[in-house]
């Protein structure tokens, strides 16, 4: 089973090709749009068609979870962060744990506050981009961090990890 221009296929294919395939899922183009928005001061003055991407992420959303969790990365309090020039506040991104190009095939709304993490851009990119133990390890935290994802989403530790493609293969 596998995931292919947003639907799930039931099939064979290559392993390296739907891995490729996986890797626009987890890391689509309008990500620097999205993070960018954070950054303005005034809602207003965002171009309304880039700030809302074809996925629909609410920034207000994404602020108040960053505001939550007092400015802090997720995966440690202790990572260090800059000012922002923008907003006078330490730099950090929202990250959608079950990634937002998953809506059109899973029911339940991703892009909520339970689903948003305030991460610093370190663990953000890591968590895209890093060697599968370390992508893997922060996933393991944020999960555990707010583990109630697993049952609103009615999917498994195993589902999220085949998300970002670095399940434990045994
Ligand atoms: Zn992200
Ligand atoms: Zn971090």
């Amino acid at each position: 089973m596998f995931l292919h221009n947003s639907a799930i296929r039931i099939g064979s294919m290559a392993e390296a090709q739907w891995r490729d395939e996986n890797i626009i899922i987890v890391y689509d183009g309008t990500e620097n749009v999205y993070q960018d928005s954070l950054l303005e001061l005034d809602a207003i003055k965002i171009n309304t068609l880039q700030a809302r991407d074809v996925f629909s992420r609410d920034r207000n959303l994404a602020l108040e979870r960053i505001k939550i969790e007092k400015y802090r990365c997720e995966y440690s309090a202790s990572h260090s962060l800059f000012i922002s020039r923008h907003t006078q506040r330490p730099y950090l991104e929202a990250h959608h744990l079950i990634p937002m190009a998953l809506q059109k095939v899973l029911p339940k709304k991703l892009d909520t506050i339970e689903n948003i993490f305030s991460l610093c851009p370190y663990c953000h990119r890591a968590i895209h981009h890093a060697e599968k133990d370390l992508t893997r390890g922060i996933l393991k935290r944020l999960v555990d961090k707010r583990p109630d994802i697993l049952h609103i989403m009615n999917i498994t530790r195993t589902d999220i990890f085949s998300f970002y493609s670095v399940e434990e293969i045994y």
